[in-house]
């Protein structure tokens, strides 16, 4: 069935509220966050600092370097909250459909309201202006068939925009075609980079590589991206004929790595990323895979299969290196290392499973439940600020640079 999904998404929203309640703030620099010297993050700002380069994430001592101008303010999430909750209740009176992504930020499916209150664009335009009376905010609305799609054109449309993408294939495809890889939901400073390296620079390319190419330069999950560059679901496009799906993820390290704690690390970060793409998607996986590939090219790849779907990081992470753990002998250097979920298990599952304890001795069964508040607050996160803007302590390096907690 043709469906219409909205992504409404408001405009650097904890700045605009305060713009919104002191009006001597309308029209210059605004950022939101935590002071310099605490070493705060700029959680929020307003387009004038962004055209002198700040950013959301950015640490606020860099902000105000470059906006040297920026007033700065500090975070105030109850009041955030409380015009949140107002301006959800108006998403609500559209659908009964609201996916709320975070504070400012929500899918609405609104396939079956459309008979009621017209085609998705009246209604875009409606929820736009109620939020914009009621609430004082201006909101970016993207209408598409799918998900990913409505994100993009709100992403595009930014700030106070509407965006409708047509859903006839051949005008979605010139839509979405020119569009650079990043713009794709999920793509961050760390894959961008990768699939561009691989030739995959635009949302065209993506799409028009043979499926077959894209699985071999990167693996099954790259047919998910695929279908997402051509503006399918990923959860059913690419998948006809195919027994089973699957989310991978795989890093080749500059040098082979013999540091077992960095390898750890990296597995860690690996299953992070799948786990959290698993939830986007609405995926759940029973048999966790990795790969592991030696300085000399041999590939060995091992899996486990879980006593029932999960897509919650913990559980990947503990099975994903309990099988590294059990697989690379200490000191041994390696070239690569990758971390999958598939959907379906072996014919007959591996029944000794059920008997094995995960690391530290808690049963593999019990970590394999539903992703956790942790999970759910990454997400959420994430869903605002992209894929590369939290990690797991666990999965840092002390020493590297990167090694910043996220605060406001
Ligand atoms: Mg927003």
């Amino acid at each position: 069935m043709d469906r219409t999904l909205l992504h409404a998404d408001l405009d650097c929203f904890y700045a605009a509220v305060e713009a919104l309640d002191d009006p001597s703030l309308r029209g210059r620099p605004l950022v939101v966050g935590g002071a310099p010297d605490a070493r705060g993050v700029v959680a929020s700002c307003s387009y004038e600092a962004r055209r002198h380069g700040v950013r959301s994430a950015m640490p606020m001592s860099e902000a105000l370097r470059r906006c040297p101008q920026a007033v700065r303010r500090p975070p105030r999430f109850e009041r955030y909250h409380a015009l949140s909750r107002q301006v959800f209740a108006i998403l609500g009176d559209f659908s009964p459909e609201v996916e709320p992504l975070s504070l400012d930020e929500a899918f609405l499916d609104v396939t079956g309201s459309e008979r009621l209150l017209g085609p998705g664009e009246a209604i875009a335009r409606a929820i736009r202006a109620r939020v914009q009376a009621e609430a004082g905010l201006t909101i970016s609305v993207g209408v598409a068939a799918c998900r990913h799609v409505a994100k993009i054109a709100s992403d595009l449309c930014k700030p106070d925009g509407l965006l409708v993408v047509p859903r006839e294939p051949a005008a979605l495809a010139a839509f979405l075609a020119p569009l650079p890889i990043e713009r794709l939901p999920g793509v961050g400073p760390v894959t961008g980079p990768r699939l561009r390296a691989l030739g995959f620079a635009t949302l065209g390319a993506l799409a028009a590589a043979p499926p077959d190419e894209v699985e071999a330069r990167l693996g099954p999950g790259g047919l998910a991206w695929r279908a997402m560059a051509a503006g399918l679901e990923p959860t059913g496009a690419g998948r006809a004929g195919r027994r089973s799906r699957s989310l991978s993820h795989e890093t080749t390290f500059a040098r082979d790595l013999r540091d077992r704690e960095a390898l750890r690390r990296v597995v860690g970060q690996l299953s992070d990323e799948v786990g959290a793409r698993a939830r986007a998607e609405g995926f759940s996986g029973r048999t966790v895979q990795v790969k592991v590939r030696w300085p000399d090219f041999r590939t060995i790849t091992r899996s486990r299969t879980l006593p029932e779907p999960t897509q919650a990081t913990e559980a990947i992470f503990r099975t994903a290196w309990g099988l590294v753990d059990e697989h690379v002998a200490p000191g041994a250097a390696v070239r690569l290392v990758g971390v999958a979920l598939q959907q379906e298990g072996p014919e007959r599952p591996a029944q000794r499973l059920l008997f094995e304890e995960g690391p530290g001795g808690a049963p593999l069964a019990a970590t394999a439940g539903d992703p956790g508040r942790l999970d759910r607050a990454m997400d959420a996160i994430r869903a605002r600020l992209g894929p590369e803007a939290i990690r797991r302590a666990r999965d840092l390096d002390p020493d590297a640079p990167l090694a910043r907690a996220w605060e406001d």
